[in-house]
Parts: structure tokens; sequence; C-alpha cells
């Protein structure tokens, strides 16, 4: 029996149409399933974009105040259901419940932060360059928004772009990933109770659905987190219609490790970033850059910290490492780091899946640690997106800055320095997004989250950037008569 079960919610109802129906299954154990959902037809995906686009025309008249205000009893009714849907992530995703917890947390504190700017992010009054005209630049809501959304946080990743789409008055169109629609639905079930009818509507179901979303007439703005090669279909999609983008893809995150005082405090962030949701998070280090004269320790202390990780089902008190979120992702970082190995890495320890008992069939892979790594191989240069650490050694700084950049990627980066004019060099010239000095990859609630090069496209989200995107803008001239 399954313990979700949604079909799509349009124009302020769940209704099912002629859609195929899918299952979700709980990571750890295979065989139960957690969630039975209906996809999306055609007929009812065109429904949706009518009915957001009927919603939004209402919604953009409101005040600003009424929106924040409207929208804040949105979030606290997702906070009362705080414990259901953390549950809903570790039974559907896998991660541990102190994790699932975390995330709902960190949703709703970038939401708060988010309601925060949506009553500062009105425009601006610029001088006048002719006597007696008023120069003002204004945002409007941009209109009909469609959100994609991975499995890897199921409602953090949602409540990112939903929070400053309401926020800002705009209706959207939020397709969960299908491995994970459990906690979107829920959330779904608090705007039934709280917004108006049509402002959130929920699709459900995979690649043709998103497809069929952005390709939507009424659909003004795409935001997508997910792989770089879906990104560059939603890029041709929205190309085809010029629908303004924000693409937030994978990484290849490093942690450089130069010159520190305490070690140890350093591995334990750099391990907490590496291991957390089994890595299977976009800003994840997964490269560990260190100096040669450190690399014997650091890669002694990384292995430590990967044999101290337990394995197990995420719903189980005292687990701190769940399954990989589906089968496919298990055969892929398997695949990957067979590929390293046989292109010369050495496996430290793990470099395998897990099998545990009692859950044998569940996608386990064990924490993972990769020595004499060398920036041409696969597992220096793609995105392994599991829990797996590659080690490079560097013989100077230089080299540190060749292989910290030399990859495709550009979303997070860390730097273990005490150096100062090694902080200054990286805070220059690190090709990433999010920068980070002496600690992990956790980004803050109200910093703008986004990366360069094939990590992102458009403005990045979280705190005031948001505006670029779920806003237009417009100059205003006005002169009296
Ligand atoms: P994915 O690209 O396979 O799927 C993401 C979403 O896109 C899903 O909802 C999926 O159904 C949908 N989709 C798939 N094909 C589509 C198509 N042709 N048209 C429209 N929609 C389509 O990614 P995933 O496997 O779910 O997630 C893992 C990836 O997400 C990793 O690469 C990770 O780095 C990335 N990610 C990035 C960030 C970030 O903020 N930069 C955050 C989380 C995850």
């Amino acid at each position: 029996m399954a313990m979700f079960k949604f079909d799509s919610l349009i124009g302020g109802a769940w209704v099912r149409g002629n859609g195929e129906a899918f299952a979700t299954v709980n990571p750890a154990r295979p065989q139960e399933t957690v969630g039975s959902y209906s996809s999306t037809d055609p007929q009812l995906l065109q429904r949706a974009g009518e009915a957001a686009a009927a919603a939004q025309a209402k919604w953009r008249r409101v005040a600003a105040a009424e929106w924040v205000k409207t929208v804040t009893a949105f979030f606290q009714a997702i906070e009362k259901r705080a414990e259901e849907i953390a549950r809903s992530i570790t039974l559907e995703q896998g991660k541990p419940m102190a994790e699932s917890r975390g995330e709902v947390s960190k949703s709703l504190g970038e939401s708060a932060m988010m309601a925060g700017h949506a009553m500062h992010s009105g425009g601006e009054v610029l001088p006048n360059a002719r006597a007696g005209f008023q120069n003002m630049v204004v945002r409007r809501p941009r209109g009909v928004i469609a959100a994609i959304t991975p499995w890897n946080f199921p409602i953090l990743t949602p409540m990112r772009k939903m929070a400053p789409a309401l926020l800002f008055g705009n209706a959207i169109l939020l397709k969960p990933s299908e491995f994970t629609p459990a906690a979107a639905c829920l959330i779904g079930e608090a705007a039934l109770e709280t917004l108006p009818e049509g402002l959130l509507q929920i699709v459900l179901g995979g690649a043709d659905v998103g497809a069929g979303l952005v390709s939507l007439p009424q659909v003004s703005g795409i935001t997508f987190t997910g792989s770089v090669a879906t990104g560059r279909k939603i890029y041709a999609l929205g190309a085809e219609r010029l629908a303004e983008l924000s693409l937030e893809l994978g990484g290849k995150n490093a942690a450089v490790v130069n010159d520190v005082a305490d070690l140890d405090a350093c591995l334990d962030q750099i391990a907490g970033a590496a291991f957390m949701c089994a890595g299977q998070r976009c800003t994840a280090v997964s490269r560990v850059i260190v100096a040669a004269e450190l690399e014997t320790e650091v890669c002694e202390g990384l292995v430590e910290r990967a044999r101290r990780q337990v394995l197990g089902d995420g719903a189980i008190d005292g687990t701190t490492l769940g399954p990989l979120t589906n089968a496919g992702q298990l055969e892929r970082v398997d695949a990957m780091v067979k590929a390293g190995v046989a292109e010369g890495a050495a496996v430290l320890t793990g470099g395998d899946r897990a099998s545990l008992q009692g859950l044998e069939d569940g996608y386990f892979y064990a924490p993972t640690v990769l020595g004499d790594v060398k920036s041409g191989m696969s597992v220096a240069r793609d995105e392994i997106f599991g829990p797996v650490i590659s080690v490079l050694a560097y013989a100077n700084i230089d080299e540190a800055f060749t292989i910290l950049n030399g990859v495709d990627y550009g979303l997070t980066s860390s730097l273990f320095s005490d150096r100062m004019t090694v902080i200054q060099r990286f805070v220059k010239e690190s090709e990433s997004g999010m920068l980070h000095v002496n600690h992990g990859t956790i980004p803050d609630n109200h910093m703008p989250f986004g990366g360069i090069k094939n990590s992102g496209v458009g403005a990045y989200s979280v705190g005031a950037s948001a505006a670029h995107f779920y806003t237009t803008e417009h100059s205003v001239y006005v002169r009296p008569q």
C-alpha cells in the first residue's frame, strides 16, 4: 500500500486525467512502494497553463504586503506539516531523517528571508537627465513561472522557486522529480489551505511532462535545477520561445587544502560536505586538491572519516549515510568509480556497492576515497553525485589553481588556508559562483546561490538576486504636464 497518493494540482483541486500511473519506492528497501501518482496528460497540462494565467492576472493586482501576508500563511501551513514532509523525503529520497528535517527547516528559513526581500525589491528612483522629469526603475511580476526540480532536495529546491515566484506576484507551475514528488505534493496540500486557487499548480511525470510544461504558451519564465544534459534541452526549448531562463546545473566542486592550522577541523568540514545526502548534492565536495606534503595525512584522515559513516536506512536513528536515490544512480556511480580505477586511481576505501544485512536490495554505495587521481581522469572532471572523494596532489599553488579551474563546472569551491595571499588569489580567481574560505560548502539562507561555466545560466536564486528572474524591469519617465 502506497503511503502517498497524489494526482495533479490544477485550478485549486487534485485532478486525475488519462496520464500513466507511476510509483516511487524506498531506496533503502526498493521492494517497498512509497508513493502512487498519475502523470499529467497533455490536456491537463493545457488546463494547468490556463488556470495559472487566470490566477496570476488576479494576483498581480494584489498589494505587495498582501502577497507577503498570504504567502507567509502558506509557509506556516508547510511548517505544520514539517515532520510529515521530512518523513516523505527520507522514504523517497533516502537521506537520514536528521538531514530531511534540516532540509525542511532550511527551506522555511530561506523562504522567510525571501519574504523580507519582497518588500524591498520594488525598484529605484534615479536622478533625471531632463528638468522636471522623474526617472524610476520599477519591477513587475514576470507572469507564469514553470519550475522543474530534481530528486536530491525534494522540498528545498521547489521552495527556492515557489517562495520568490509567489512573493513577487507570479503564479507557478511546478514539476517535481518523478522519483520524489511526495514533498511537493504535501506542499500542495498546504497551498490548498492558504493560497488563491490556481496560483500553485503541481504537474507530475518525467521528461515528457517537463518538456510540455516549458513549452506552454502562458509560461514567461523557466527555472530549472538538474543535470547539464537536461539543462541544455530546456535551454533550447526556452530559446524557441525566448522565455527568460534560470538554470542551476551540476558541479565538480573542490576543496583546496593549502596550509591549515587545524587539519582535523578541516577534514571534518570536507567529509561533511562530501558525504551529506550521500554526495548527491550539487554543492558536494567531490575533489580534494591537497599540497603534496599534506597528501598522506589528508588521505588517511578522509579514509578514517569515510569508515566512520554509518550506512543504513535513513529512517533508522544513528544512520549517517543513506542509500543513493535510485538504481540508475547506483549503476552510474559504480561505473564512474570503476572507470577511474581503470584510468589509474587507487581505491583507498570503499570503491563498491555496499550490501547491508536485511537491506540487501537497497541502493547503497560504500563511502569512497580515491587516491593518486590526476586532473585528466574522468573522476577528476565529471560529476559523480555519490559519496566519492577524489584526492589530487599539487606541487605548488599555481598548479593548485590550474587543477581547481580545469573543469567545465563552476558551482562552488572551498579553500583551507591561513595565508592571506592565497586566500585573496582564491577569491579573485576561483572559477565558481560560490566561494568558501576555511569551511565546507553549506550556503546561508540569504546569499545568492548559483554557478558559472556549465553550472548555471541566468540569475542566481535565493536572496535579493532572485528578483532578477522573478520580476521584469521597466524604466519609467514621468513628466508632469
Ligand atoms: P535531471 O536533469 O535528470 O532531472 C531534473 C528534472 O528535469 C526532473 O524533474 C526531470 O523529470 C526533468 N527532466 C528530465 N528530462 C527533461 C526534459 N527533456 N525536459 C524537461 N524536463 C526534464 O537531474 P536529476 O538526475 O533529477 O538531478 C541530479 C542533477 O541535478 C545533478 O546533475 C545535480 O548536480 C543537479 N543539481 C543542481 C543543483 C544546483 O542548484 N545547481 C541542485 C540540485 C541538483
